[in-house]
């Protein structure tokens, strides 16, 4: 249920409200935005009377909310969410690319390939030490070398660093990672996502490879029911029956999770189409259906990378693609 509150309504009255129905056992979301504030109420709100709230005089209106998730309704805090990755804003008009390898292989790769896409405008640096990979005879990452590497990495650019995080034991070895990727596979690993609720660490959420966009978002309550708000939703392809591509990119997704949801959604056209050549197009698609960030796979040298080779970006290729991104953002 939510209740919005009238404008005038003193900050005691609000105070007094939230009072009445925390008494009640009721948890309260509050979010105030610059005409009204509007209180999320989540628990069994059966036993309020509508009638009687809607009669209160700071009361705007009172609306019966079906939806299983609340903390990521937009219903319940109307403004963007805006994620701060250390010192880069993403959402609510603010925009950025986080650009990296798949895996981090070595130090020459890691900061050549970070400071070739500095050069060429992104603002954040991906790469994976932990590797979810199909087959368990792949490259699985460098583990806490591939964390020591990106962490040298950031230390020549400057750049944040997203990196993927498979369970909660390896929450000590991220402390010093600026934002924890799920990745696909782990987005319905509950007790994953409970932990990181209780950081405040901003998460990149991916969408499982046959998640609905309620599953994404249920997924997503469960990192902010335990406290933590620092979430950015990511499309990045789904299964279909569709073989040409690697997933099939639902660009529908951004525009309907940005209705649905207030949290910022960053699109991956890297994994959802598993080909160099479909990237620069769906970048501009994401970013003129509403995307606040993308997400795209950069190597210094794509033919020796060691996991999603065939995706992966040359530096020359990235910096063409952020030109046609810099045109598709000039358009919206
Ligand atoms: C990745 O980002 O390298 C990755 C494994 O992505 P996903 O979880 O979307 O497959
Ligand atoms: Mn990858």
């Amino acid at each position: 249920m939510i209740a919005v509150v009238k404008r005038e309504a003193t900050e005691s009255q609000v105070k007094n409200l939230i009072g009445w129905f925390e008494k009640q056992g009721i948890r309260v979301n509050e979010s105030k935005g610059e005409y009204c504030t509007v209180l999320g109420l989540i628990g069994d709100t059966t036993a309020i009377d509508i009638d009687l709230l809607q009669g209160l005089d700071i009361i705007e209106s009172v609306t019966r909310i079906s939806d299983p998730f609340k903390k990521a309704n937009r219903k319940f805090h109307p403004e963007d969410t805006v994620v701060d990755i250390g010192g880069v804003k993403i959402g609510g008009g603010n925009f950025a690319v986080m650009a990296g390898p798949c895996s981090v292989e070595s130090e020459e790769q890691i900061i050549e390939t970070a400071k070739a896409v500095k050069a060429a405008g992104a603002t954040l640096l991906r790469g994976g030490a932990f590797k979810p990979r199909t087959s368990p005879y792949d490259f699985q990452g460098l583990h806490e070398e591939g964390i020591r590497l990106l962490i040298k990495a950031r230390e020549a650019t400057g750049l944040p660093i997203v990196s993927e995080i498979m369970s909660p034991e390896q929450l000590p070895v991220f402390e010093d990672i600026d934002c924890l990727q799920v990745g696909a596979r782990n987005m319905q690993n509950f007790d994953l996502l409970k932990a990181l609720g209780k950081t405040k660490k901003p998460v990149l959420l991916k969408r499982g490879l046959s998640a609905t966009l309620k599953e994404l978002l249920m997924s997503a309550e469960y990192i902010m029911s335990e406290g933590n708000p620092n979430i950015i939703l990511c499309e990045r392809g789904i299964r279909t029956y569709e073989t040409y591509t690697r997933n099939t990119f639902d660009v529908s997704a951004i525009a309907a999770l940005k209705e649905l949801s207030h949290l910022p959604v960053v699109a991956d056209p890297s994994h959802a189409t598993g080909k160099v050549s479909l990237i620069k197009p769906m970048s501009m698609a994401a970013i003129v259906s509403g995307a606040d960030a993308l997400e795209i796979e950069v190597h210094n040298c794509p033919k020796k990378a060691l996991s999603d080779a065939a995706q992966q970006l040359t530096p020359d290729q990235f910096t063409d693609v952020m030109d046609a991104i810099g045109k598709a953002r000039s358009i919206i």
